[in-house]
């Protein structure tokens, strides 16, 4: 089989015209999320003569597309989102990007789009990391986040998949997602817009599942609150997910604790972090399982006690809790008196120990770049 593994050789044309120090310097001590991005990114194209080709790093910057090209227009585009931590021994690791170079190629096949193959997916993050490390900040729970993404890159109007893709990556420092401490948010209950159905695209990272949820979020900030969760298409009972975010309910406490998700239906985004965490709940010997959770379950399970906290995790808070919920219908209520518990905590500090190499990581789920 290795004979068929093709080497994806980048070629490297660096910037002449990079940040200075004390340019950087000055972003990393305050990057926010998505505001800055690093000197450099990766392209590649993909063409049916050619394949991928042309994998190129090229100095960061604004590319020049045809007004017909295919994607603004039927929107064959789909992302990801991964990050890169400093290590305290000043190496630079990224989390289980094998993980995400694969579900990057299962939303390529549901949105009919060239595959980019898992070796160039991993060579354009090492490429891109390596080039930029400096980048790369130190200091608690800051990263560089990673945003590979493609369009469908074909000229004309017709409606078919495209017959040209274009890939690239980008890179953009981040800093700590709660600043002030963890804080739980507020969600509503999106009883009238649903973010996926069975057979559609909601398995897909794909830009219009996020278009699609614009309204809902809108929505749930005119109700006062923080994020969207959402039901199933089919019935409006099952949970979901929150905005762009999975879920977990904790279920009793202390030592007889378990967390439960809801379970991967075909409408559901199947999270790293999540998955992630069905693991490190079991080594830290919590209960973790997949089920339904219906919103009456949920409203009465917090009333009577036996849910005791709900968190929200994915790349880009890895965890953040859930203290009160709203709706048109089922009335509005509480967990665990609008705080952050426990389980919750415990669970968030597993994860980044091991992300940021705190922690040993027995999975295997770390790939070192430099
Ligand atoms: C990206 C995403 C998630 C979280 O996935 P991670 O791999 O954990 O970052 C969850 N739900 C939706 C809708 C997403 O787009």
């Amino acid at each position: 089989m290795s004979s068929q593994v093709r080497e994806w050789n980048i070629r490297m044309h660096p910037s002449e015209a990079v940040a200075s120090a004390d340019e950087r310097e000055a972003i990393l001590a305050n990057p926010g999320f998505g505001r800055f991005f690093t000197d450099h990114m990766v392209s590649a194209t993909w063409t049916h003569e050619h394949g991928w080709h042309d994998a190129e790093l090229i100095p960061y910057g604004p590319i020049q597309l045809d007004p017909a090209t295919n994607f603004m227009h039927y929107g064959q585009a789909i992302f990801e989102g991964l990050k890169a931590y400093r290590h305290a021994d000043g190496s630079v690791k990224t989390f289980r990007p094998v993980a995400n170079a694969e579900r990057f190629a299962a939303s390529a096949r549901r949105l009919a789009m060239a595959e980019l193959p898992i070796e160039l997916f991993l060579a354009s993050v090492e490429a891109l990391v390596r080039q930029d490390q400096a980048w790369v900040p130190s200091g608690q729970e800051k990263s560089l986040y990673l945003r590979p993404f493609m369009l469908g890159t074909e000229v004309g109007l017709g409606v078919r998949p495209a017959a040209e893709y274009r890939y690239l990556l980008i890179a953009s420092p981040a800093g700590a997602y709660f600043p002030q401490g963890v804080k739980p948010v507020s969600v509503w209950l999106s009883d009238e817009y649903v973010r996926a159905a069975v057979g559609g695209t909601g398995e897909a990272k794909c830009a219009g599942n996020y278009a699609a949820s614009l309204i809902a979020q809108a929505e749930a900030a005119q109700h006062g609150c923080d994020q969207v969760v959402w039901l199933d298409a089919a019935e409006r009972t099952w949970i979901e997910e929150m905005g762009g975010m999975n879920l977990y309910f904790v279920f009793g406490s202390g030592d007889s604790a378990q967390i439960v998700t809801p379970e991967l239906t075909g409408s559901l985004l199947p999270g790293i972090t999540r998955s992630s965490l069905l693991q490190v709940a079991e080594d830290l010997g919590i209960r973790a399982t997949q089920a339904r959770i219906s919103v009456q379950d949920w409203r009465q399970g917090c009333l009577e006690g036996q849910i005791t906290e709900v968190f929200a995790c994915g790349t880009a808070a890895v965890i953040t809790p859930v203290g009160e919920v709203k709706s048109r219908n089922s009335g509005g209520w509480k967990i665990n008196g609008g705080t952050t518990g426990p389980i919750t905590l415990k669970l968030r500090q597993a994860l980044l120990d091991i992300q940021t190499g705190v922690a040993e990581d027995p999975h295997n789920w770390l790939h070192h770049i430099c």
